[in-house]
């Protein structure tokens, strides 16, 4: 499997890339950790109400963890697992720490890597705001200094943004992020 690939549509095993969008049933026993079922369309989803019997059942959009989220979740089952006696320690070192969902910040997406590209958690933490471009701005606008982490605060907000175009153009089912894609800008004053 390419290494962007998060899990396949458990109706027609297309991959599902981490951090893309996609579709999972409302109902909850289809949402269970060893029963997951994930699709890639709501044809797909569609498609397993035939294996199932549902009263009342609609797909859900979804978005799939990064790399990195995925890894995380997948340690706090096997610790889940551990605890209820169900698997053994894995002979990797086990973090003693409470493992903590992170439940508040949706996951965020990364964009497709290409081969031998950047590692998905590296394109997470990569910097998408021109510092200096930045920097001038706010001194020609304000005569005001910026520090450096001001760039990355604003890569997160850059990125947060692009999370709710990707959103838009997938409910379209575009597979191209438009400008009109993108939230209005409020008007400055
Ligand atoms: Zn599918
Ligand atoms: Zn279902």
């Amino acid at each position: 499997m390419a290494d962007n690939t998060w899990l396949k549509c458990s109706a027609c095993r297309r991959e599902l890339p981490f951090g893309g969008v996609h579709w999972v049933c409302s109902v909850s026993t289809c949402n269970r950790n060893r029963m997951r079922l994930v699709f890639c369309s709501v044809a797909c989803w569609d498609s397993h109400l035939s294996t199932v019997r549902h009263r009342e059942a609609w797909a859900v959009e979804a978005r799939a963890p990064s790399a990195v989220e995925w890894a995380r979740e997948q340690e706090a089952e096997r610790a889940a697992d551990i605890a209820s006696g169900r698997a053994v320690a894995a002979p990797t070192a086990v973090s003693t720490a409470p493992v903590v969902r992170r439940m508040v910040d949706p996951p965020k997406p990364v964009a497709p890597t290409s081969a031998g590209g950047l590692a998905l958690a590296d394109a997470e933490r990569d910097m998408l705001i021109v510092v200096s471009k930045l920097k001038k701005y706010i001194k020609d606008r304000s005569g005001m200094n910026t520090s450096d982490a001001v760039a990355e605060v604003l890569s997160d907000h850059v990125r947060a943004i692009c999370d709710e175009a990707i959103r838009t153009a997938a409910t379209d089912e575009r597979k191209t992020v438009l400008d009109r894609d993108v939230p209005k800008v409020p008007r400055r004053s």
